[in-house]
């Protein structure tokens, strides 16, 4: 028989919950009419699709209005940044953005750069935190958007958004959070990171892949992203992704349900996973926030050696990490999240990445630590094991 294998990439993505897939399963069959459509069939999946946004309104203490339904947190984000940077171009040019930022709203930023707008990035302390003074300095009469993460899906660390969010609010400037960490793993509403603007994604959350959602705040000035039918109160056109949707506010449901008990659970295991690092390896640095983190969360870097052998002889052994993010595990470049904390050069290319999830037992935790502590002494050369 095949060995167990043992995911420890759930920042990556989650596996499908089964009572995900089996609330879906019927809009890839009897309920697939187009929810635009006035007949019977249509009228079934339209109805499918309110009771899936009226689960996750709630669940954000949000309107049903205020959700628009995406197709991941890719495309939320760069319709936060497009579509407020679009929507509000008499009242201003310019952007401020967290240095630690996701590619989606990074990249979405530099490509506003080049349309004319201007953008300011935000430094961050060693632990990866925005400084809410450093958000106050930045803010011109010309600011239309601030957007900070939640947390970062690279090194964990949580933002200070809410008291970001007060200040941008006492200005009268948009507030964005990517929020794709966090949904379904904290609890928190819009209105606690005092947030115009949310993002989140499906499939961080044991959900589908390509369904996702932005939180827009009543009042929230936006331009269209996609151009085409009426759907989503003309905010974003294309025919619903019905089973995706139906699949997102289930997962999230059951998340909502589990999260007191899993936050705790993930905290114990996400600690014995990093005391065994410290106690088992030298040279080893914790990245990210010592207590404002994910629960599930373990970044840390090892000197003088290579992260991606390590994954490699970790994955031989049927173990999953990731080394930094898995969006840049194909680039040689240093993370740019690595580069803003100041991580020095000889931990730059020994950065590994643990997120722990549902599945997650103290067993993988001890044979993942046991694996590590292996594949790092036979990789390392003698004296500095
Ligand atoms: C995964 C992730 C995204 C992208 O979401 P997709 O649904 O995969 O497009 C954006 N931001 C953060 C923080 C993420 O972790």
């Amino acid at each position: 028989m095949e060995k167990e294998r043992i995911y420890l990439d759930y920042a990556a993505t989650t596996p499908l919950d089964p009572q995900v897939l089996a609330a879906m399963l019927p809009c890839f069959g009897r309920v697939f009419g187009n929810p635009a459509s006035l007949h019977a069939f249509g009228q079934e999946a339209g109805m499918a699709v309110e009771a899936a946004r009226n689960k996750l309104a709630a669940l954000l203490g949000a309107a049903p209005a205020e959700i628009v339904f995406t197709s991941g947190g890719t495309e939320s984000d760069n319709f936060a940044l497009k579509g407020v940077a679009y929507g509000n171009r008499e009242k201003g040019d310019h952007l401020i953005v967290s240095a630690v930022e996701h590619h989606a709203v990074l990249e979405s930023a530099r490509f506003l750069e080049k349309e004319g707008f201007r953008i300011t990035l935000l430094p961050v302390d060693g632990t990866g935190r925005v400084d809410p003074e450093d958000v106050r300095r930045a803010i011109t009469e010309k600011t239309i958007l601030i957007s900070v993460m939640h947390a970062n899906n690279e090194i964990g660390t949580l933002q200070p958004v809410a008291a970001i969010g007060a200040i941008a609010r006492e200005r009268g400037i948009c507030f964005h959070t990517d929020a794709v960490q966090t949904f379904g793993h904290l609890p928190f509403t819009a209105a606690d990171l005092n947030a115009d603007l949310v993002s989140a994604s499906a499939h961080k959350l044991y959900g589908p892949k390509g369904v996702g959602l932005l939180y827009i705040r009543k009042g929230t000035r936006l331009a269209p992203f996609l151009h085409g039918g009426e759907q989503e109160g003309r905010r974003r056109a294309s025919t619903l992704n019905v089973p995706g949707i139906v699949g997102f506010a289930k997962a999230a449901e059951l998340a909502a349900a589990e999260l007191p008990g899993e936050l705790e659970r993930l905290t114990v295991l996400r600690d014995r996973f990093q005391r065994g690092v410290l106690e088992r390896l030298a040279g080893v640095r914790l990245n990210g926030h010592p207590a404002e983190r994910l629960p599930g969360h373990i970044h840390f870097s090892l000197s003088g050696i290579e992260a991606e052998g390590v994954l490699l002889g970790l994955d031989m052994q049927g173990i999953a990490c990731a080394t930094g993010s898995a969006c840049s595990s194909t680039s040689m470049e240093a993370s740019h999240v690595l580069s803003a904390i100041g991580l020095p050069r000889e931990f730059l290319r020994g950065s590994l990445r643990f997120t722990l999830g549902r599945q997650t037992t103290e067993e993988e935790v001890d044979a993942a630590l046991a694996a590590l502590v292996q594949v790092v002494g036979r990789l390392r050369p003698r004296a500095s094991r």
